[in-house]
């Protein structure tokens, strides 16, 4: 059995942020205590009713993406809406923050995980947004709520984590749970060896 490979990172990753912001800003705590950077998939809604929790995100470094406006499944709505969903999501981040989102991750990874939606590729595209899937998923939106360290624990104890990429994105959600079992998952990772990154290195 190889050995975990230590040149490929590990990318923490929340989705359907900035709510509930304070389980948020209790992540964004963890983060800086443990000096990783992460990327969060943002929805235009929440960034919309809440700009300041958008801005703590950027001001502590770490990524803004895009989720949609309303976590929509994006492959029930026609092109027209589709684009809508996305190009009001980036207007909203890159209004409470100055940043334009290079990625998006579709709600429920619909139209790209299994069946690719031709139709919200090139929405994607019209607005220079690369999609994003995930390497795993850590159930922390399960009931009950929290990440399920025993299948992170499995993850990377498998013969390899079987992600093609260089680099293992980790899905996790704003969530209460997720927020109080942050310090253990990466700990855990520590331990495997593997070391924190972003997408772009
Ligand atoms: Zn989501």
């Amino acid at each position: 059995m190889p050995a975990p490979s230590t040149d490929r990172s590990v990318i923490l990753t929340f989705d359907d942020g900035p709510e509930h912001v304070d389980a948020l800003e209790s992540i964004v705590d963890t983060l800086d205590r443990e000096r990783v950077s992460a990327c969060f998939f943002l929805l235009g809604q929440g960034v919309d009713r809440h700009p300041d929790a958008a801005r703590l995100l950027a001001d502590h470094g770490h990524e803004l993406a895009n989720h949609g406006w309303s976590h929509a499944r994006m492959p029930t709505l026609s092109e027209p809406e589709m684009f809508d969903e996305l190009c009001r999501t980036q207007e909203a981040i890159h209004r409470a923050t100055g940043v334009t989102p290079r990625r998006f991750r579709p709600p429920y990874g619909a139209g790209w995980i299994n069946e690719k939606c031709p139709e919200l590729i090139r929405s994607a595209a019209r607005l220079d947004l690369r999609m994003a899937a995930w390497a795993l998923d850590t159930y922390d939106w399960r009931d009950p709520n929290g990440i399920r360290l025993d299948r992170v624990t499995a993850f990377f104890q498998g013969s390899q984590p079987s992600a093609c990429d260089d680099h293992l994105d980790l899905l996790m959600h704003v969530l209460h749970g997720t927020a109080r079992d942050l310090s253990q998952l990466v700990a855990l990772v520590r331990s495997r060896g593997f070391r924190f990154g972003g997408y772009d290195g």
